[in-house]
């Protein structure tokens, strides 16, 4: 049982929010993570997994970057350049590392799961 009696800070697995109320805390099925209720709202469980799994490889946290307005489109265009300008040449053997890299980047920007992959969709038609 998770209890939050004021000197236990409690923070979001996903966006680091401080849960201050008790009855905030949601804990994913399957999964020790404890989120908030907006993120609770925002993933579906096995996204609470991928997400949170990301952060710890990665670093960051969802929203960390967030910036308004801004498009997965733009993301994946910075991400690019970024890419480029690092002198890496696009490999197709890297391809999971690099979906892997343009998630994370994502949910640091605050976009979802469902709103990268639904963005990838529109950019591929
Ligand atoms: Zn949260």
């Amino acid at each position: 049982m998770v209890t939050n009696t004021g000197d236990i800070t409690v923070k979001c697995g996903l966006c680091h929010k401080e849960i201050k109320e008790r009855s905030e805390i949601h804990q994913g099925q399957a999964s020790f993570i404890l989120v908030c209720s907006e993120c609770y709202i925002l993933f579906p469980n096995e996204e609470i997994q991928i997400a949170f799994k990301l952060f710890i490889a990665y670093g960051g946290y969802f929203g960390k970057l967030k910036t308004p307005h801004l498009s997965v489109n733009e993301i994946l265009k910075k991400f690019l350049l970024e890419y480029k300008s690092k002198g890496k040449k696009f490999n197709l053997k890297d391809i999971e590392k690099f979906n892997l890299t343009l998630l994370h980047r994502a949910l640091l920007y605050g976009i979802t799961i469902q709103e990268y992959v639904q963005g990838l969709e529109i950019l591929s038609k």
